[in-house]
């Protein structure tokens, strides 16, 4: 588990009011992943807030619905993944 967090200064929310990352609505989900979209640690955030099961608001240009998919997909163990060779 990460818990080195000197690289959210860089991310593109940093002057940005938290209120935007933590939204009430679609479109509110809609405005954070714009700003997220060409943020040069998105990645990472992506990766902390995966790794870290934050549950509320935008991290890594994902919504928590999202958030949801990857870490159900990456539950599935490799030998659950049908083998079509
Ligand atoms: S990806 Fe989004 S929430 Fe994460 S640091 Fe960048 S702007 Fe902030």
């Amino acid at each position: 588990m990460e818990t080195d967090t000197t690289w959210m200064s860089a991310g593109n929310c940093h002057n940005q009011p938290p209120s935007t990352f933590f939204p009430s609505d679609g479109v509110g989900v809609e405005v954070a992943k714009k700003v997220c979209a060409d943020c040069p640690v998105l990645g990472r955030c992506l990766d902390y807030a995966l790794e870290n099961r934050i549950e509320h608001g935008v991290w890594g240009g994902a919504s928590e619905r999202q958030r949801r998919r990857l870490l159900k997909a990456r539950r599935i163990p490799v030998s659950a993944v049908p083998s079509y060779s």
